[in-house]
């Protein structure tokens, strides 16, 4: 059978999508680049912005055609709050739980019923709930799935999914449970297989990398995971305890020690980690960041708010002095470092003042890249019984706002590149033309004729038998040549 997968939203549902991807390809489908050509459509849901639900909402029901000639098959995972699932229901043959795709390939190897419509989502449901394999909890299960991987020179590891912290807004622990963490073992030797295998870029995900605590991947159980309560740590920012007996420490040390360890792997290869908070961000990182031979000069770290009567609305745990802190800190040790963030804009109460001290902020710290939001009320989370009091022009007023301001910074700040030669990964051809990522992640469109000489050379080099038709996934460096705020430019050297 041939199947597509539609995943929307973060880099850990692209991650999810290629779990789901090698589960498909074990039970003997073939992958399709385009929904039109498949018999099963998976789609991998972002519960985050309305938009997202709304899209899945319009595809499903023109799909619905197709499904009632028989001829296709509609499976939901992903990020999906409760109130989603029961309206989705009649839309899709199967809706599971994303933890619960290692069970999935038993399902699909063991019915052939999917493939015909015949499908009693409630049934296959509760075998998909019913528990996991001897000796592993559910989420094990889900990170020995060997992924199918998208690309040959850039990977997705997760560390930990799942969230404790409970931001108002947000849906992710309602959609993913409570946060697990994966055996340090298993990650360094994914990293070093990639590395060896000639993978130049790894992301280690989780939704809060800084509390990647390993010792507790033994910890929690089944029960803990379905029904654990809030757990929120109560940290704040820049002020890490360096107990030896405290929880907080242990899992600061257990990511600073993840780090190091990677970072002993040998060869040419960088590593990011995403996503991070603020009040988990530890000194000892900071510290040991530049110490590092494979870990980029480049930090994200999410405001979401410059308001701290906003900042508690939302739970996040830490002010606008401790942003500040806690980038000052990042500033004066890490050198050259890129700092990118996410802003949600016109969050229930945020007034102009309010909205004032994030522009404050996004000035103050002169961010490399924000990725902003406008928030919009998501049904299970705790800001829903706010009062969406923010008209939406306004949201989008401010939006626009903080736009034209990192817009401004970045058109100044990306002229410093001019005249450098940075290392480029090239990762995109598009139309004829090579686009990279420097190691602080700025975008980098190189010049064509620069690439033609370096693969005319190649095929002229006495060393090379084989014809090298493609920079893709090669390390290069560039001369920047011009800059605009959303990019630079450059050539080959
Ligand atoms: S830290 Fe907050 S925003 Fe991030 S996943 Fe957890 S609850 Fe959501």
């Amino acid at each position: 059978m041939k199947y597509y997968i539609w995943a929307l939203g973060c880099a850990m549902n692209l991650s999810d999508a290629e779990r789901i991807a090698s589960v498909f390809e074990d039970a003997g489908h073939t992958q399709m680049k385009s929904e039109s050509e498949a018999d099963i459509i998976i789609v991998v849901a972002c519960s985050v912005r309305q938009h997202a639900i709304d899209r899945i909402y319009g595809k499903a029901r023109a799909w619905q055609k197709r499904k009632q000639n028989g001829n296709l098959v509609t499976i939901l995972s992903g990020c999906v709050l409760d109130k989603d699932k029961a309206t989705m229901n009649k839309f899709f043959d199967l809706i599971f739980d994303i933890n619960n795709v290692s069970k999935l390939a038993e399902f699909l190897n063991s019915s052939p019923l999917i493939y015909h419509s015949e499908l009693d989502s409630e049934s296959i449901q509760k075998k998909l709930d019913s528990g996991s394999r001897p000796g592993m909890t559910i989420k094990e299960d889900f990170f020995n799935i060997h992924p199918k991987r998208k690309s040959s020179f850039s990977a997705y590891i997760p560390i930990s999914t799942g969230c404790n912290n409970f931001c108002t807004y947000c849906a992710v622990p309602y959609t993913r449970g409570r946060e697990v963490s994966r055996p340090m073992k298993e990650i360094v030797s994914e990293v070093r297989s990639l590395v060896s295998a000639g993978y130049k870029e790894i992301t280690l995900l989780g939704q809060n990398v800084n509390s990647y605590d390993s010792d507790n991947s033994e910890q929690i159980t089944n029960n803990k995971l379905a029904n654990g309560s809030s757990s929120v740590i109560p940290a704040q920012a820049g002020i890490q305890s360096d107990k030896k007996d405290s929880g907080q420490a242990r899992m600061t040390n257990a990511f600073v020690e993840l780090i190091k360890r990677i970072d002993k792997i040998p060869g040419i290869y960088r590593v990011y980690f995403y996503s991070n908070h603020p009040k988990d961000f530890s000194d000892k990182l900071i510290e040991t960041i530049p110490k590092t031979e494979h870990f980029p000069h480049y930090i994200h770290i999410p405001l979401q708010s410059g308001s701290d009567k906003i900042l508690k609305a939302m739970n996040r745990h830490y002010t606008q002095k401790n942003y500040f802190s806690l980038v000052n800190k990042i500033k004066k040790t890490i050198s050259e470092v890129a700092i990118t963030t996410d802003i949600i804009v016109g969050f229930p109460g945020e007034t102009d003042e309010d909205f004032a001290q994030t522009k404050r902020v996004v000035r103050e710290v002169g961010f490399d890249m924000i990725y902003i939001g406008k928030f919009s009320p998501r049904s299970g989370t705790r800001a829903v019984k706010m009062e969406d009091d923010v008209p939406q022009k306004v949201k989008e007023k401010r939006w626009q706002e903080i736009t034209d301001l990192l817009k401004k910074h970045l058109e100044k700040e990306n002229k410093k590149y001019v005249g450098m030669v940075l290392k480029v990964l090239i990762d995109a051809e598009k139309k004829g033309k090579y686009y990279g990522r420097t190691d602080n992640y700025k975008v980098v469109e190189i010049d064509k004729k620069s690439i033609s000489t370096i693969l005319s050379r190649a095929e002229g080099s006495h060393h090379s038998n084989k014809k090298q038709t493609s920079l893709l996934g090669q390390f290069a460096d560039v001369e920047i040549t011009d800059s605009t705020a959303w990019m630079l430019k450059g050539r080959i050297i």
